[in-house]
């Protein structure tokens, strides 16, 4: 971050403005309507000026001298002219008055953002100098998507705190209130101007009281790794959560957009080293919810594919805590698309099976010439640990040693990493590219498309996925 993006209360203090031209006027324009007292310093301010408001208007009708600046709030130059420029910010600095110079950034101690006004709401818009015609194109993308009674609905909001706040005196409470009040039909009616049946709807919010603040639980999908994976649902619910329970699936890129202020509790599970056993994480969620939080159960992929997100649940059922599930891009789905290699095709696959290598007890014994057959691929979860046993067993039940298979290990992740080879020599080439897991291993012909759609040897503009396999 190269600024600290502030909001500066100027209303009746003394700004300068030197120079006389178009820049400085919208400058003027701009600081008038934040209520300072503008001073132009110019010798002959064009006829721009005439149009502002007079009333915190002072046009000096001279350059400024050393003695102008001194308790001045702010100082902004925009001269036009190169050296005019120099000599005005000399004289600011001299004074020590935070000073910017118009598309000068080297002199300048603050930027002027792009503005978009929906007063009180007011949205600042920065490239750090960088483009301030960039800027200008965000603004209008957002002109289209902030409703013009924006600013209503702020005003509503404003005029509303004192009356909920008596109302509602724990702060967890009343923000939760907030959060579903301006979702649904009282924001609605406020921000289209129709204010008693914002105030009505308000009335009968409040008369609700606490009854309706009951905690529930999202268990949530938060897909392979790429946080770009995420759906809508998802990140809104990430976004109003009180707390949330993860494990290391989770990507850190995901857990960043989780609310700042939610509380994080890690219960991840190794394979081997249970931190947290289901029945204590079930516990918790119903716990949290029971004390009126939100709870994000986030999930690496999708909580209802080897995600044991049905036993999570089975407890909150049984406690009446209300919960809803919001699915994710499993791991094997992730990590074909990423890796280039289709589940099903006409000409390789028509079905595809998704099964895991480790059960409650330990590996699992399984008729694999039934599952790895021509036409059906197989995305093996969990699978490395025991990937040498594994493929061992598929030969000795009669599967081809020939058939194809891939390893794709941290799938949608900045480092993923593909190995393809065969079922009779899938574990040792895993092993010498000292993959660690977590894996997705798909055993069929489809993995033959690799190579086929090119997708070992593109790079990173290549077209099909932001991270694509090395190879
Ligand atoms: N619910 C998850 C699966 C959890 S089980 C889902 O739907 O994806 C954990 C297993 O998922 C890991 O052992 C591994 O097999 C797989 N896995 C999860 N994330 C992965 C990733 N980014 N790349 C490859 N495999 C992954």
């Amino acid at each position: 971050m190269d600024h600290l993006p502030i909001f500066l209360d100027v209303k009746s203090k003394s700004v300068a403005v030197i120079g006389g031209g178009v820049a400085a006027a919208r400058r003027a324009e701009t600081l008038l309507k934040a209520g300072a007292r503008v001073t132009v310093f110019a010798a002959s301010p064009s006829a721009e000026f005439a149009a502002l408001s007079r009333d915190s208007l002072l046009l000096a009708g001279r350059d400024p001298v050393p003695a102008d600046l001194p308790g001045c709030a702010l100082c902004i130059v925009a001269t036009d002219d190169e050296a005019a420029d120099i000599a005005a910010h000399a004289l600011a600095k001299e004074a020590g008055v935070l000073v910017n110079v118009a598309a000068r950034p080297e002199l300048c101690d603050f930027t002027l953002p792009a503005i978009l006004d929906r007063d009180p709401v007011l949205i600042a818009i920065s490239t750090g100098g960088a483009s301030p015609i960039l800027a200008r194109k965000l603004r209008a993308r957002l002109e289209t998507l902030i409703p013009s009674g924006f600013g209503r609905l702020a005003e509503f909001v404003r005029a509303s705190r004192p009356r909920v706040a008596e109302k509602l005196p724990d702060p967890t409470s009343r923000r939760r209130f907030w959060e579903r009040l301006l979702d649904g039909p009282v924001a609605e009616a406020a921000l289209t101007g129709n204010a008693r049946a914002a105030e009505a709807g308000l009335a009968d919010e409040l008369s609700r009281g606490e009854a309706a603040h009951e905690g529930e639980v999202y268990l949530v999908g938060a897909g392979p790794g790429d946080p770009d994976l995420l759906t809508f649902r998802a990140l809104r619910l990430m976004q109003q959560a009180d707390v949330v329970l993860y494990d290391r699936l989770v990507e850190p890129a995901i857990l960043d957009l989780v609310r700042r202020e939610a509380e994080r509790v890690y219960v991840g599970k190794r394979p081997q080293n249970h931190a947290a056993p289901q029945e204590e994480i079930s516990r918790m969620l119903v716990d949290f919810a029971k004390r009126g939080r939100r709870v994000l159960r986030l999930k690496g992929g999708d909580p209802f594919v080897f995600g044991r997100g049905g036993e999570e649940i089975e407890l909150l059922a049984e406690h009446g805590v209300a919960f809803q599930v919001c699915p994710g891009v499993t791991a094997a789905i992730g990590c074909s698309a990423y890796s280039g290699i289709p589940l099903t095709h006409r000409d390789h696959a028509q079905a595809c099976i998704f099964v895991t290598a480790h059960g409650k007890e330990g590996p699992i014994a399984r008729d694999w010439n039934a599952l790895i057959r021509p036409g059906q691929t197989v995305a093996i979860y969990m699978g490395l640990g025991h990937i040498e046993e594994m493929m061992t067993t598929f030969v000795a039940q009669g599967v081809d040693p020939e058939t194809p298979a891939a390893i794709i290990d941290n799938g949608a992740r900045p480092n993923q990493r593909v190995v393809v080879a065969e079922v009779a020599t899938l574990a040792s080439a895993a092993r010498e590219a000292a993959l660690r897991g977590p894996t997705i291993i798909i055993v069929g012909s489809v993995v033959t498309l690799r190579e086929k759609l090119n997708w070992n040897r593109m790079d990173g503009a290549g077209i099909h996925s932001p991270l694509l396999g090395e190879g």
